[in-house]
C-alpha cells in the first residue's frame, strides 16, 4: 500500500514515513449528495468532502427553516379545532431533529477548516468548486509525470487510486 498523504511505497498498516494509518478512510468526492445523505452514519459523512458537506449543510438549513415555519404555523393557528396537540408536538420534533442534524453537519467543516460558513450560497460553492477542480488537474499533471518516471503498472495503478480525478458536481 502506498500513503496517500506523503507517498511513501510497500506499507501495510501505518505508514513509516509520516505516521498515517492507511486504514482510515480518506474523504472522497461524490457524483451528487442528496438531503437523506443527512441520516448516514457520522463515519460515513465523516468520508465526504468539505465541497459536499456544505452542498449538504445547505440542503438541511433549508429542511430546518420550513420545519420552523411549520412550526410556528401551527402553534399560531393552534387554537382551531383543525389543529391538534399531536400535529404541533410532530413538528416540534421535525425541527429539533433538522436542528440536530444540521449541527453534525456543520461539526465537521470546524474541525477541518476551523469555521462552518454562515451562508453557503452559489457564490461560495461555484468558488469552491473551481478550486476542486484545479487541485485535481494538478494532481492528474502528478500522476502522469509520476507514472511516466516509473516502469511498474502496477505501482501506477494503485497511486492514481488514492487520486480523485472525478469530474465536479454540485448536488442541488
Ligand atoms: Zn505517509
Amino acid at each position: 500500500m502506498i500513503c496517500s498523504y506523503c507517498g511513501t511505497g510497500g506499507l501495510e498498516n501505518i505508514c513509516s514515513f509520516c505516521g498515517a494509518n492507511l486504514n482510515i478512510k480518506r474523504p472522497t468526492l461524490k457524483e451528487f449528495v442528496v438531503l437523506e445523505d443527512v441520516e448516514k452514519p457520522f463515519n460515513e459523512l465523516s468520508c465526504f468532502y468539505t465541497y459536499d458537506l456544505l452542498v449538504l449543510l445547505r440542503l438541511v438549513r433549508k429542511e430546518r427553516t420550513k420545519a420552523y415555519d411549520l412550526m410556528l404555523t401551527l402553534k399560531k393557528a393552534g387554537k382551531s379545532p383543525q389543529i391538534d396537540q399531536a400535529m404541533i408536538n410532530y413538528s416540534e420534533e421535525q425541527y429539533g431533529l433538522y436542528t440536530k442534524r444540521m449541527k453534525v453537519i456543520e461539526g465537521f467543516p470546524v474541525d477541518r477548516m476551523d469555521y462552518t460558513p454562515k451562508r453557503v450560497d452559489d457564490k461560495l460553492l461555484t468558488k469552491l468548486a473551481e478550486r476542486l477542480q484545479k487541485e485535481c488537474l494538478c494532481k492528474l499533471h502528478m500522476y502522469i509525470l509520476y507514472s511516466l518516471k516509473i516502469e511498474n503498472s502496477q505501482a501506477a495503478g494503485s497511486f492514481s487510486v488514492f487520486y480523485n480525478f472525478k469530474p465536479v458536481q454540485e448536488g442541488s
